[in-house]
């Protein structure tokens, strides 16, 4: 069931634009006056602030330290403390590509969402299976383990969960509606319709209208799709 009225559409940069592209591409967002959903924006952490000067729209970072301490000797990391401090409102956790190539596991997921929280920032957990895992048909198993490192203190107001099946991501093929539906009708029931739930996999302007339609569907995590203007612009409005 629908959480919320108004869909909510996360875009996630990744490691993609340089300081003049990045102004280039919020400026022209922010600029359009007949959006339809709630817009987030996570750039690189380094063009955060940049950012900030340049619009009005919520900013989010794509990840935060695990450490519990807001400051101290650990090299090349970013605490949810700085993030709040330079104007984040969200930040995206255990993304698969961190899971994948920064071996996050459980312990610092569940580490970096308590951060969040702590600070005052919305969590957007990230969960999905690989190709193998569906095929084999554990999806849902593995969606329920990396749920459980939601901690006690997640609420609908500081945590968002976000179905992003690892096979979707960056590959052009999204989901089927009957399966998106299904993944979010099993954890909206599991948490009793508790967390606002998005969907992230390949979503472009030909697919995101039919998928922000689905009753289980709370909004969009949108990576390749939100780099280009005229893409994302169709995807919001
Ligand atoms: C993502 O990585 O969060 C994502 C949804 O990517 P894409 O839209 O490019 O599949």
């Amino acid at each position: 069931m629908k959480t919320h009225n108004k869909p909510l559409v996360i875009a996630n940069w990744k490691m993609n634009l340089i300081k003049n592209d990045a102004i280039e591409l919020i400026s022209k967002i922010s600029k359009l006056d007949d959006i339809s959903v709630d817009v987030v924006i996570c750039p690189p952490d380094l063009l955060i602030e940049t950012i900030k000067t340049h619009t009005s729209i919520t900013l989010g970072a794509q990840n935060c330290s695990a450490q519990a301490e807001d400051f101290g000797a650990y090299t090349g990391e970013t605490s949810a403390h700085m993030l709040k401090n330079i104007g984040c409102e969200y930040v995206i956790i255990g993304h698969s590509e961190r899971r994948k190539h920064h071996l996050e596991d459980n312990n610092s997921i569940s580490a970096k969402i308590a951060n969040a929280h702590k600070v005052g920032l919305v969590a957007i957990l990230c969960v999905g299976e690989n190709l193998t895992e569906r095929q084999s048909g554990i999806s849902h198993d593995i969606v329920l383990e990396q749920l459980s490192v939601l901690p006690k203190t997640s609420t609908k107001k500081n945590t968002i969960i976000a179905y992003e099946p690892i096979w979707a991501i960056g590959t052009g093929k999204s989901a089927s509606l009957t399966e998106i539906n299904l993944m979010h009708k099993y954890i909206s029931v599991l948490f009793e319709n508790r967390f606002k739930l998005v969907y992230g996999g390949s979503v472009k302007q030909e697919n995101a209208k039919d998928i922000i339609s689905l009753e289980q569907v709370d909004g969009l995590l949108v990576g390749a799709a939100s780099l280009d203007f005229e893409q994302f612009y169709k995807i919001i409005k």
